[in-house]
């Protein structure tokens, strides 16, 4: 029970990642703030996690600019005290021609996967610094860090994650705020589903040639989220099946 007394933000944890995420932070004591734009499955997580004892609350949140990132920020702060442990997982993963994508469609993605993690960072970071701790955690994606064609826009969205995690390592970890990201390869989640066999061909070229359980990304989320990680600042840790190595 590592992270008893610690008040953690996930976003995007009505699905996916972000609910297995959750759990995992709940079962090592935190108190969880559930959040996601669905009522009825963010109110099935909370009551999952309370079910087994754990401690959650939700909060409806539909993250697309920096004044619902402050909203959803300030509430969690309401509802918590405090935020110790912020996970930016919310996200949009669409694949396509660079030529077929939408100004709409680009804009979007940049919001979701970009904005609103540097809004959230903005508003909750510097009381993290302020009281001498605190844990970001990113989510970034093996097609941040290589060329894949179709991951043009979905991948650069994400790169900026990468570099942002550095950049806020270098600006809040002297004041005690770690922060890392986690890149995931392809994971079976209510998100990845329309991929269908797409994600098993994604996954056939990395060592462990199979697509990953969101639980299996959670573990390492919860880990750099813990003190097992306290001298881990500003890294990128690839939970892909081996996929960056090779
Ligand atoms: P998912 O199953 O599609 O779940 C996405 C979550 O984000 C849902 O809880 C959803 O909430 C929330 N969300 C999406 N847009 C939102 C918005 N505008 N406002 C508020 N909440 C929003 O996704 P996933 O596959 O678990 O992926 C989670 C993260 O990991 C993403 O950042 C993704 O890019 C990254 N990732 C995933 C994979 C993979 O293979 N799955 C690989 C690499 C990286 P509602 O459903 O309630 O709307």
């Amino acid at each position: 029970m590592e992270l008893t007394g610690r008040i953690a933000l996930v976003t995007g944890s009505t699905s996916g990642i972000g609910r297995a995420t959750a759990h995992a932070l709940a079962a090592r004591g935190a108190h969880v703030l559930v959040s996601g734009r669905s009522e009825e499955r963010g109110a099935q997580v909370v009551a999952a996690i309370r079910a087994d004892g754990g401690k959650a609350d939700f909060l409806a949140a539909d993250l697309h600019d920096a004044d619902s990132a402050r909203d959803l920020a300030e509430r969690a702060v309401r509802t918590g005290g405090r935020v110790d442990i912020l996970v930016n997982n919310a996200g949009i993963g669409a694949f396509g021609p660079t030529e077929a994508t939408a100004e709409a469609d680009f804009d979007a993605m940049y919001a979701t996967n970009v904005k609103v993690p540097f809004f959230l960072v903005a508003a909750l970071a510097p009381a993290m610094a302020d009281r001498g701790e605190g844990v970001i955690v990113n989510l970034t994606t093996m097609v941040a860090g290589f060329g894949q064609a179709g991951a043009a826009l979905y991948g650069s969205s994400k790169a900026a994650v990468s570099l942002l995690t550095k950049a806020w390592a270098a600006e809040f970890g002297p004041r005690g705020v770690r922060v890392n990201a986690v890149a995931p390869g392809p994971t079976r989640t209510e998100g990845t589903a329309p991929m269908g066999d797409g994600l098993e061909q994604l996954a056939s070229r990395a060592p462990a040639a199979r697509v990953a359980d969101p639980e299996e990304i959670a573990q390492a989320i919860a880990y750099l989220a813990g003190p097992g990680a306290s001298f881990v600042h500003g890294t990128v840790l690839p939970v892909d099946g081996g996929r960056a190595a090779v």
